[in-house]
């Protein structure tokens, strides 16, 4: 199995505004329990498209699978398209048009998925709470059903861009969308855009999300990337 204990444990977040970490998130690193025998004739199979439609071009399309817990049902599915659709629009805006997630597959049951969801249900709040939002791995990202976006593309920037398992909790200030790897922030607060040398308070090796890391690990991409397309791609989700 994949996921073993092997991984350090890397709690997203769990703070409060002042920056007081609190430790241990989740507990136990959240290992999905092996899937007991079989758990086969799973319903809902199916695909369709993201919000968008708009032409890639050259941009970095991910395929990817997602784990979810094999009791999410088709109710549950449908919101989390529209959560992942929501993502999409962030990702496509916050990467100025050079990454997307193109092939998604959403498999119940799971456990070798890049992504994995668990629990269904819930966010994981903020906001006074010492809950974290997300986990994230070299390898693999785990967060809750109902995920902030900020959430998912803080843990997107560790596990699929490698800056794991730099933080900089503290690029931010309180009025600015300075980087979305900052501590995340409650609803309509949150941040979509990654640092760069012109703006993080953090610098060093952790800071930088552009020049630092996207750059380095794309040595196509362009940053600003003035004027792309201002309609994401589509992903194509399939549900098995
Ligand atoms: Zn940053
Ligand atoms: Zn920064």
């Amino acid at each position: 199995m994949k996921r073993g204990s092997r991984y350090f444990f890397w709690p997203l977040v769990l703070t409060l505004a002042l920056g007081l970490v609190v430790q241990g998130c989740g507990g136990g690193g959240s290992k999905k329990s092996p899937v007991g025998g079989g758990g086969t004739g799973g319903t809902g199979t199916g695909s369709g498209t993201g919000t968008g439609g708009g032409n890639p071009g050259d941009a970095v399309g991910i395929d990817f699978t997602i784990d979810v817990p094999s009791s999410a049902d088709s109710a549950w599915v449908e919101a989390f398209k529209g959560r992942l659709n929501e993502v999409q629009g962030r990702m496509w805006t916050a990467f100025e048009g050079q990454m997307y997630m193109k092939n998604v597959t959403i498999e119940k049951g799971g456990q070798n998925g890049k992504v994995n969801i668990d629990p269904l249900q819930g966010s994981w709040t903020y906001a006074g709470s010492t809950k974290c939002r997300g986990f994230s791995y070299s390898t693999w990202m785990q967060l809750p059903g109902e995920f902030l976006p900020q959430a998912w593309l803080h843990e997107w920037n560790h596990c699929f861009i490698g800056k794991f398992p730099n933080e900089e909790y503290n690029c931010d200030d309180a009025s600015n969308d300075v980087c979305i790897m900052n501590v995340v922030k409650a609803p309509p607060n949150e941040r979509w855009h990654y640092c760069d040398q012109g703006n993080c308070l953090v610098g060093g090796s952790n800071g930088v999300c552009w020049e630092n890391w996207f750059l380095k690990k794309y040595s196509s991409w362009k940053h600003p990337n003035t004027g792309f397309s201002q309609t994401p791609p589509s992903a194509t989700i399939t549900v098995k």
